[in-house]
């Protein structure tokens, strides 16, 4: 049974269980989206999230968004994806198969490297296009593959980019402030990201980190007017917003990223995290449920088993349910193999221990 004490404890990828202190932040007066409080707000929030990674700030800005995280990878891929050149995406995911579709359906020019789903994305068929395609202007990856749980090797892909003289489109929605990314040295043209995954606040929000100059001297590419990054930044100067924003999860976001700061940032996010994800594969080893990638291919806070045998995934998932948790199947072709544990969130070693003890019993049984 789940304790009277604890929150559903959310296993899936985004949304998580936010803290305390976060959900209190929502127990607060109205907010008008044409007030300066308001404006206020955003100006502190996007100082905020320029500063979560060292050294973003003095080249990228942050331009908020009211939608999930997909929203800022449209967002980012209109605005910045051009049409008289073409992207490279480099695919190993469901995530990274979408920014594909995306500019599919925005008519955009674009080459898809769709590489097998276990697999790390192709950095030498990726150079191979690079050097073969000159029509190509721009990289688009997915950084943590949030299909398999897969930390990507932004790092050698950014640095092609580099060698090439592209620019590097980011989708680290799910990896934004429980990773390392580092902007300048990734040659980052802009990344995605969204407040309720590593960012603990709730969905309703996301963002978009964009080359400042870019930002300043470049011309929209978008088709769309609500997703249009050059619109969003330009207003946002002043704090305000071309359309309401989701004012409620941007209160939210903010005190979020306070959290964050006072936990220590993202170094320790990632370590809080990795301590559980490490200790949950091996207790989860030791009860023979297998892991589906090498240990060493996860991001911090993702892990993806394969189903013990004997058990589909709605008998788990239903049976974790009733004891107060929610973990998240497979997704594609890789529903009845495996299921994912996303150990984001206000997560504390008692739940640990807790949903260890039900799937000992759950094997046992
Ligand atoms: C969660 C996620 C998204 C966005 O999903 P939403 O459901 O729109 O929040 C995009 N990319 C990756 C890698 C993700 O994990």
């Amino acid at each position: 049974m789940k304790p009277e004490n604890r929150p559903v404890i959310l296993l899936n990828p985004g949304p998580v269980t936010i803290s305390q202190r976060v959900r209190a932040s929502l127990a607060r007066e109205d907010l008008c989206h044409r007030e300066p409080e308001f404006a206020a707000l955003t100006l502190d929030i996007k100082k905020r999230i320029g500063n979560v990674y060292e050294g973003c700030a003095a080249d990228y800005e942050a331009a908020l968004a009211s939608g999930s995280g997909t929203c800022a990878v449209e967002a980012m891929l209109q605005s910045l994806a051009p049409r008289s050149g073409k992207t490279l995406v480099v695919a190993n995911g469901v995530y990274g198969e979408r920014m594909a579709s995306m500019l599919e359906a925005q008519g955009k020019p674009f080459t898809l490297i769709k590489g097998g789903w276990p697999e790390p994305v192709n950095i030498a068929a990726a150079e191979e296009e690079l050097k073969k395609d000159g029509c190509l202007t721009h990289v688009a990856a997915i950084h943590h593959e949030t299909t398999t749980g897969r930390l990507n090797d932004c790092a050698a892909l950014g640095q092609l980019c580099g060698k090439y003289g592209k620019g590097f489109f980011v989708d680290a929605v799910s990896s934004f402030a429980g990773e390392e990314i580092r902007f300048a040295d990734w040659n980052v043209t802009a990344l995605a990201a969204t407040a309720n995954k590593c960012v603990h606040g709730i969905p309703g929000i996301c963002f978009v980190l964009a080359r400042r100059d870019l930002m300043e001297t470049g011309k929209t590419q978008a088709s769309s007017l609500y997703l249009d990054l050059y619109k969003m930044y330009k207003e946002q100067k002043s704090g305000f917003s071309p359309f309401t924003q989701a004012t409620h999860a941007c209160v939210a976001l903010r005190e979020a990223l306070e959290e964050l700061e006072d936990q220590g940032g993202w170094k320790s996010r990632r370590a809080r995290y990795l301590a559980i994800s490490r200790r949950l594969r091996q207790e989860f080893a030791a009860m023979g449920i297998e892991r589906f990638l090498p240990e060493e291919a996860y991001a911090s806070y993702m892990s993806s088993f394969k189903l013990p045998e004997g058990k589909t995934y709605g008998e788990l998932h239903d049976i974790l349910k009733e004891e107060g948790f929610v973990i998240y199947a497979g997704q594609g072709g890789l529903y009845h193999s495996i299921f994912r544990i996303a150990n984001m969130g206000d997560i504390l070693d008692s739940d640990v221990d807790r949903l260890i003890g039900v799937f000992k019993t759950v094997m046992k049984g």
